[in-house]
């Protein structure tokens, strides 16, 4: 009886009033409990509520196996219908933009190279020429690890050019694009952890030309020929000289608006000739070999490209923002 199944709704209404209707077994059966001797009404009446809650039971089983159309669910698969529809993610932003920079910078001849994230003392710092107790060593304060004061979190690719430059293959051209950390606060414009690309040239007679050149064949792929470029002097201990680049603002043209901060120019990345220093401390010739390094902030281009103005959607796995963004096939 367990296993009994209505076909549809009116087999449901039948079983209905057959059993537990204002004329079905039920009512009539509790019609004669009159007749029953009066030392038997208790054990009767309990069969008979047994039988009643077990007729309930099975008619709320009958009615849970018809689907909403009031047929019953068949057990066959039809392999004439059509197919449920998959869900089909969509590529994050971040690495939307970050192979597109690495497709760019392949055209010129770039590889990528890769490093760990946990670094030690020297590749992260010391071997570019930020020994400890350097002041500079303050704006990249990151975690350490536990079992080893040398271990930490890289806060920069650097680390992975240090490791490039080591194995003494020259010339040099890659890009090393991944994750790095810093402990700064959370907020719409810093994270403690971010994603990076840095670029690093190493040859006989490289010069600030051909990084301007380099740079400038870049933001051109990525943000179309209209874009102009500026660098402004900076400081980075593993460069001289140093300077920073800001494009012409994407949003207003170089007009001047709340994204440029009225001035027409967004900074996008940081760059300058390799430290003698640096190439030394990798057994390099410095008088030799010269080079250029860059590096970018991912999520800065990201930000600049779809008009982002709050860098922690980037990592809050938020699918409303994530699947604004092209299909992954
Ligand atoms: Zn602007």
């Amino acid at each position: 009886m367990k296993t009994a199944k209505a076909a549809n709704k009116e087999e449901l209404e039948a079983f209905r009033i057959k059993y537990l209707g204002t004329k079905g077994v039920v009512k009539s059966i509790m019609g004669e409990m009159k007749n029953v001797a009066p030392d038997k009404k208790k054990e009767a009446g309990q069969l008979l509520n047994e039988f009643k809650i077990f007729t309930e039971e099975l008619y709320a089983n009958l009615s849970s196996s018809l689907t909403d159309n009031g047929t019953a669910h068949s057990e066959e698969i039809d392999t004439s219908l059509p197919g449920d529809p998959l869900p089909l993610g969509s590529r994050h932003p971040i690495s939307i933009v970050q192979s597109r920079i690495v497709s760019i910078f392949h055209k010129l001849g770039f590889s990528v190279a890769e490093g760990p994230e946990i670094e030690d003392d020297w590749h992260n710092f010391t071997a570019l020429n930020l020994p400890e107790n350097h002041p500079a060593r303050d704006m990249q304060d990151t975690f350490y690890i536990s079992q080893n004061p040398d271990w930490l979190l890289r806060t920069h690719t650097s680390s992975v050019q240090i490791r490039e430059m080591e194995k003494g293959i020259l010339p040099l051209r890659i890009i090393c694009p991944g994750r790095v950390y810093r402990n700064e606060t959370i907020s719409a414009r810093a994270h403690c952890f971010f994603n990076q690309v840095e670029g690093l040239y190493i040859a006989e007679n490289v010069s600030f030309a051909d990084l301007k050149q380099t740079l400038y064949f870049f933001v051109q792929e990525m943000f179309g020929d209209k874009v102009k470029i500026r660098f402004r002097p900076s400081y980075f201990p593993f460069t001289e000289p140093s300077a920073e680049m800001d494009i012409s603002c994407l949003i207003c043209g170089g007009e001047g608006c709340n994204v440029c901060k009225k001035t027409g120019w967004v900074e996008i990345l940081g760059c300058g000739m390799v430290h003698p220093k640096v190439l030394e401390n990798c057994n390099i010739d410095s008088n030799k070999y010269t080079g250029f390094a860059f590096g970018m902030g991912i999520e800065r281009i990201a930000m600049l490209s779809y008009q982002v103005k709050d860098l922690r959607l980037f990592s809050e796995n938020d699918l409303r923002f994530l699947k604004q963004f092209q299909a992954a096939i």
